[in-house]
């Protein structure tokens, strides 16, 4: 395994001494892996561990199987949210890991059996030592990848049953290198819309077109006028990016079909941009199909809002993840991401941060998120541990008056 890197923390023998457990656990949870709101076998390894580990409330089945565990410190004090994801990919695994998935079509693609993983060895050490002030609510959800499990937990009572300040997440990044983080003020992860667009005409033979009415060709037209909504409409000092990745027509060479297909995407940062994306993708589907004597039906559906870090919080964790590795190793400077991610659910009912942790390492083909050889780096586990439990000294420190 790659050599872990040196940081700074109080509890570094308790976390070196867990790494072993944590990277098993991590393991397993690869071999079988679970694709959002199904997340039946994760979930209940997480909340027997966290029963084990004596972990005070342990509840179950928010957004079906979101899990939600609660420790309190040795005195009172605020309730702060860490969040883990649980979910992953519908995709197959081409990498050659002893632990590689044994789940055909589906694989932990982007490292939420990591991130699983160490808010587990986290929970472990909270529960052992209480050696804080108010209580940590660890935040297990689903379906992270698309279905919103994040919404559907706040839509829940998420912060009802634990009602927490503020809320973190953190998030394996094979771009950055090991033993770095990266806590962005403002706009870190895109909002993301989808959009399916029917064009209605008339079916013929290949060979006849002038019989029908060609659906293919305008929605050809279609695909291209799109693109000149980032280029022409959205000001070159915004961000967008609006994509159509699915196009359906025919089944046959020789048959033009009565409705062709496209879908895709819309991301953004900012609601304004959003909207007029929205708005010109309408109108322009709506005057082609016309020009071309079809019909449009649009079916454009907000999904994700955008993950923007309040520049307080951001500034916090980055002095969190400095006092674990050292100011040079904490970037606060860097593009935001283009994916989206639904923490942004949490954050629009909390202040707290998303912080991304280098996992990238000379010795280790970690591949790219969502890459069917992507491989998460456990030498990186001991940083995701020290950087949550950093956080809780932090941000709910006892009383120094208050001594057992
Ligand atoms: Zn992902
Ligand atoms: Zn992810």
């Amino acid at each position: 395994m790659t050599d872990i890197p040196a940081f700074s923390s109080r509890h570094h023998n308790r976390i070196a001494a867990l790494h072993g457990d944590v990277t098993e656990w991590r393991r397993d949870l690869h071999a079988y892996p679970e694709t959002g709101f199904e997340e039946v076998r994760t979930a209940g390894i997480v909340a027997e561990k966290l029963r084990a580990f004596g972990v005070d409330e342990v509840l179950t089945g928010i957004a079906t199987t979101g899990v939600v565990g609660i420790v309190r410190g040795r005195s009172e004090g605020p309730m702060i949210g860490l969040r883990a994801d649980m979910d992953a990919l519908p995709m197959q695994e081409v990498g050659d890991v002893p632990y590689k998935s044994t789940v055909p079509g589906k694989m932990h693609a982007c490292g939420h059996d990591g991130h699983t993983a160490m808010l587990l060895g986290t929970a472990k050490l909270l529960a052992e030592s209480r050696d804080f002030a108010g209580s940590v609510a660890l935040i297990f959800q689903p379906a992270e990848e698309g279905g919103g499990g994040g919404r559907v937990m706040v839509e829940e009572g998420l912060f009802e049953k634990a009602n927490c300040e503020t809320v973190w997440g953190l998030h394996n990044w094979p771009d950055l290198p090991l033993g770095t983080f990266c806590p962005l003020a403002g706009p870190t992860m895109a909002g993301i819309d989808y959009f399916d667009i029917a064009v209605l005409g008339q079916g013929t033979h290949a060979g006849m077109p002038h019989d029908g009415v060609d659906t293919v060709l305008a929605a050809a037209h279609l695909v291209t006028a799109i693109q000149s909504v980032p280029g022409r409409n959205v000001s070159p000092h915004k961000t967008a990016t609006i994509g159509v990745s699915m196009f359906r027509g025919s089944d046959a060479y020789v048959v033009m079909p009565d409705e062709a297909v496209i879908g895709g995407s819309v991301r953004y940062f900012e609601p304004g941009v959003r909207d007029l994306a929205e708005a010109r993708i309408r109108s322009l589907a709506t005057g082609i199909a016309e020009g071309f004597g079809c019909e449009a039906v649009i079916d454009y559906r907000k999904n994700y809002p955008p993950a923007i870090n309040p520049p307080a919080e951001a500034e916090f964790a980055a002095g969190v993840a400095e006092s674990l590795v050292g100011a040079d190793k904490v970037f606060r400077e860097h593009d935001p991401c283009m994916a989206g991610e639904d923490f942004s659910f949490m954050l629009n009912e909390r202040p707290g941060n998303y912080i991304w942790m280098g996992t990238a390492a000379p010795d280790h083909a970690s591949g790219k998120l969502h890459y069917p050889d992507y491989n998460f780096n456990d030498a990186s586990i001991p940083l995701g541990i020290g950087y949550w439990l950093a956080l809780v000294d932090t941000l709910l420190p006892v009383n120094r008056y208050d001594v057992t």
